[in-house]
């Protein structure tokens, strides 16, 4: 039994996941606050998938923006745990030390910049900075002489992005310069594509001839990595050493991958509440701000304590669905901050306290991508938007 304030500090990242005992929630739950449902097996399943799919190549799990949603302290020691895992990345400096506080062992990657006061913190704790800077040949070498060893670090390479990276047509000599510098060990190289079908072969032809040229010149590369979810999926070419995906390890594809059958990804979480009032209305009632929906007939109608402040999108009313009680039901009027309302129909079929869940892989399954597309949203933002004050329960 957890109690409150243990769900509460864990949902703020106060406690690392270790400690904290396993919680398994299906029929009943101790507040009206709704949750979030995190999914080991899935975690576990999808990084399986996706280094399925390339071949069996090491998969460095992107965790970024909380985990997508999910809690970094939740699921960044699950993934730590997997030998097909051989580090962690992010873009933010403090999800990076909020890793290590929630236990994280493995190599993490820093892929955003930090300043040279973060990056004596980083390297203290072990993790590896993503370089993409003109000054990053002179912080190595303070980095080096302080720490009296060789900084670990991967190279960022723009190839066409033009969003951070060190562009890929003066890269060399500063990868050299980086070289010369005898400060650091470079363990990766990386690219980030566009996503645009005509024009990542270019990007990637852009990157491989610069490393072949850079290995050419003597210069130790590390592992190249470029595959984020889409590649993973859409571009076989470009596995290189190891994957680098995200969403794809939440369980959800990202929107231009329209055969899902290569892969059987699993939503590895359910956001989820208790129903906190039932009421009938009368014809010619209406719902919720606006008035959009008004009954025609007597209607039993359910309310949820999930809003938009949680993360569930506003557009959900353009025709997704919630689970109770093995149904669907409609979300009908409109999505506020901290509620949304189901139209049950003319039986009162559910009761207060009823577990509702908005997203998640129970049957009849809603999945991310459906929830999206109905929606009208991009799949990152189902996840990427959930609050990060959702209790997480693993
Ligand atoms: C977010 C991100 C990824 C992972 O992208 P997905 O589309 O979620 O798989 C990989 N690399 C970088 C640099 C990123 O910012």
């Amino acid at each position: 039994m957890t109690d409150r304030r243990t769900f509460l500090a864990a949902a703020l990242g106060a406690i690392a996941l270790p400690k904290l005992p396993t919680v398994r929630v299906r029929d009943r739950a101790p507040s009206f606050d709704p949750w979030l449902e995190v999914d080991a097996d899935a975690l576990r399943h999808n990084v399986a998938e996706a280094a399925r799919l390339a071949g069996g190549r090491p998969v460095l799990a992107v965790v970024k923006n909380n985990a997508y949603g999910l809690g970094l302290s939740t699921v960044g020691p699950v993934l730590d745990r997997l030998d097909t895992v051989p580090g962690l990345a992010v873009v933010k400096v403090d999800e990076a030390i909020a890793l290590r506080d929630a236990g994280v062992a493995k190599p993490i990657l820093l892929m955003g910049l930090s300043t040279d006061e973060e990056a004596v913190e980083l390297v203290s704790r072990d993790v590896r900075l993503g370089l993409f800077t003109d000054a990053a040949p002179a912080l190595l070498g303070k980095l080096a002489a302080r720490f009296n060893r060789r900084i670990p670090v991967h190279l960022d390479v723009d190839t066409g992005m033009n969003r951070v990276g060190m562009p890929y047509h003066r890269a060399l000599p500063w990868m050299t310069a980086i070289a010369d510098s005898n400060a650091a060990t470079v363990e990766g190289t990386f690219m980030t594509f566009v996503e645009d079908d005509a024009f990542d072969p270019e990007q990637l032809a852009r990157f491989v001839a610069l490393a072949r040229e850079a290995r050419q010149q003597g210069l130790t590369l590390g592992r190249l990595h470029a595959a984020s979810s889409h590649a993973v999926f859409l571009r076989s070419d470009a596995y290189l050493d190891m994957l680098r995906p995200g969403l794809a390890l939440y369980g959800a594809y990202p929107g231009e991958v329209t055969d899902r059958a290569a892969a059987s990804l699993r939503p590895a979480f359910r956001l989820r509440a208790q129903v906190v009032r039932v009421e009938q209305l009368r014809a010619g009632d209406s719902v919720s701000y606006g008035r959009s929906y008004v009954a025609q007939q007597p209607t039993w109608i359910a309310t949820l304590p999930v809003g938009h402040s949680d993360g569930y999108p506003r557009s959900a009313v353009k025709g997704c669905e919630v689970l109770i009680r093995d149904r669907l039901y409609r979300v009908i009027g409109a999505v506020s901050a901290s509620h949304c309302i189901v139209e049950l129909g003319s039986e009162k079929t559910v009761e207060v306290g009823d577990v509702a869940t908005l997203v998640g892989p129970d049957r009849p399954e809603i999945l991310p991508n459906t929830v999206a597309e109905r929606a009208g949203v991009s799949v990152y933002d189902i996840l990427m938007h959930l609050s990060p004050l959702l209790p997480k329960r693993l």
